[in-house]
């Protein structure tokens, strides 16, 4: 007899191993399968997120960043230290086991929420079933009343420079080097190519960047651009804008990278090149041909407001379906829609949901840019308030970067926040919570922050909204 279950979900990164705990919290049965697989061979859930992704990440660029400051910093403290190495394989160690902890941790969340947590692979049938291949074992069909889809993504491959998982590689193989490469080249400076130069930066690589637009970080307000590119280019970051790759070859144990710029064709060697152009929907082998779901032209699985596919009771959330590739926006989608299915009202609010990039200084926004909201056509007022004049900044050595708020003139709404500094990924919290809410620049001028804290910076762009800014002199 097939097992049945309320709520199948099929991927257990951060939007669906949510949306199976959020189900589970409603009193539903619930099983939630996921095939990935580590380099170790071991099955692990938790998505490219905790795997591959956010957390790999994150660790290294702490650690990394911790052997910048020794270096460059400790001496203006007064701390003298003798010469400070790099142990890569130790650090990797350290990588490694928080990555194990916290997918571990999902274990336990599954079993002390009555989750099934099922290894293997999922494939949605027609009729609500799902045929699940366990990895060791006999193909099983469950039977389900709701199925969630949280396959995510993975990285772009480009035939021009075909990983080769040696020389050439993507994000995942860029997070797992086990010695500093002494030129690495990184194909995008995107969010990927960015927070991963700068770790093997930091650790002593020469870095080159190509990067296909003539504008960097087109995403970001452009005054956070400008700080941005001068911040890396002191850093040693070489960014090449308007730089086209034409082909990579890792024949020689080098990598020759080709690309055009405005000079024509132009060629460099790297040791190794990671190729960080974007990520795709993954939706492989996920949908027998009768299941209905339908997937646009890029391959995303087409999904309404509230991550409804057009097959009754079928969700999809996270990377695989519209919008930011985020690990909060792709949970807080399996929020709302394991509040959907137990018949709660529940939505998301997409056009309030953060950005953060991981360097030094660290880059968060909320809401518009300044020339977004010029597009739009309201008439806008900004203030900006620089780190140099934080004393909690200058007392953590750490003043480059600024927080910038746009605000409509006439209601005095709050737009955008954009902040480049410390804790940029910390601070932008208090932005958003102010836009869920509605506050008015106002709100924020007359909200007691604490002192000396870096959140005071937010405090001021706020008062510099309206020329009233108190620490430092006004227009
Ligand atoms: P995923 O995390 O990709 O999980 C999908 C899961 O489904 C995987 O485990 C996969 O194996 C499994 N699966 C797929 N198909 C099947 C199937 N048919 N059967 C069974 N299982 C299946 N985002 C942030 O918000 N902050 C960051 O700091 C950040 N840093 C990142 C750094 C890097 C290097 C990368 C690559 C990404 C980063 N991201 C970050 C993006 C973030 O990882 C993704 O947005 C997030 O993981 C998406 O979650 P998801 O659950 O939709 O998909
Ligand atoms: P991205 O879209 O951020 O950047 C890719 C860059 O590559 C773009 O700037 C693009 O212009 C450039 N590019 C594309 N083709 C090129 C070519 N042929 N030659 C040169 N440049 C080229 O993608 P990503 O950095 O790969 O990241 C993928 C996703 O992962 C992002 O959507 C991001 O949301 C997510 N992510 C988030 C975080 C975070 O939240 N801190 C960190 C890492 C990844």
């Amino acid at each position: 007899m097939s097992r049945s279950f309320d709520v199948v979900v099929i991927g257990a990164g951060p939007a669906g191993y949510i949306a199976a705990i959020r189900a589970s919290q409603h009193g539903m049965s619930v099983a939630c399968i996921d095939e990935w697989q580590n380099r170790d061979g071991k099955n692990a859930f938790g998505g490219t997120c905790l795997n591959a992704g956010c957390i790999p990440s994150k660790a290294l660029l702490e650690s990394s960043e911790l052997f910048h400051r020794a270096n460059h910093e400790f001496s203006k403290h007064g701390i003298k230290v003798p010469e400070v190495s790099v142990d890569v394989p130790k650090m990797q160690k350290r990588r490694a086991s928080i990555v194990r902890q916290l997918t571990g941790g999902i274990a336990g969340l599954f079993k002390a929420a009555n989750v099934e947590g099922l290894v293997g692979h999922g494939k949605l049938l027609a009729d609500q079933k799902v045929e699940f291949t366990p990895v060791d074992g006999d193909v099983e069909v469950l039977d389900t009343k709701y199925v969630v889809l949280a396959t995510g993504s993975t990285p772009i491959e480009l035939d021009i420079a075909p990983f080769d998982d040696e020389n050439i590689v993507d994000s995942w193989g860029a997070l797992e080097f086990d010695a500093v490469p002494e030129r690495l080249g990184v194909v995008g400076a995107g969010v990927i190519g960015l927070e991963l130069g700068s770790v093997w930066g930091r650790l002593g690589a020469e870095v080159v960047v190509l990067e296909a637009m003539d504008d960097f970080l087109f995403m970001t307000d452009h005054d956070v651009a400008k700080i941005a590119a001068k911040a890396f280019k002191k850093q040693g970051m070489d960014i090449n804008l308007g730089a086209r790759l034409t082909s990579a070859n890792s024949a020689t144990g080098k990598v020759t990278v080709n690309y055009d710029d405005s000079e024509g064709g132009q060629s460099i060697e790297v040791d190794k090149l990671v190729v960080a152009v974007g990520r795709r929907p993954f939706s492989d082998n996920l949908l027998a041909d009768d299941a209905g779901i339908e997937l646009d032209e890029r391959g995303f699985i087409v999904v309404d407001n509230e991550c409804r596919t057009g097959v009754k009771n079928v969700f999809a959330v996270g990377d695989c379906v519209r919008g930011p590739m985020l690990a909060h926006k792709g949970s807080e989608e399996g929020v709302m829609v394991a509040d959907l299915i137990t018949g709660e009202v529940a939505e998301i609010n997409y056009a309030m949901i953060p950005s953060v990039i991981y360097t030094a200084p660290e880059i968060a926004w909320v809401g518009k840019t300044e020339a977004e909201a010029r597009a739009d056509g309201r008439v806008i007022k900004t203030g900006s308030f620089p780190f140099a004049a934080s004393g909690r900044a200058k007392a953590m050595e750490q003043t480059d970067g600024m927080v910038k708020i746009i605000a409509a003139d006439d209601d005095d709404a709050v737009l955008g926040v954009h902040i480049i500094g410390p804790m940029a990924g910390e601070l932008i919290s208090e932005a958003v919570l102010a836009m869920e809410f509605q506050a008015s620049t106002e709100d924020i001028q007359r909200t007691i922050h604490a002192h000396p804290s870096l959140a005071e910076a937010i405090h001021e762009a706020a008062l510099a909204v309206d020329n009233k800014a108190l620490n430092f002199p006004n227009r």
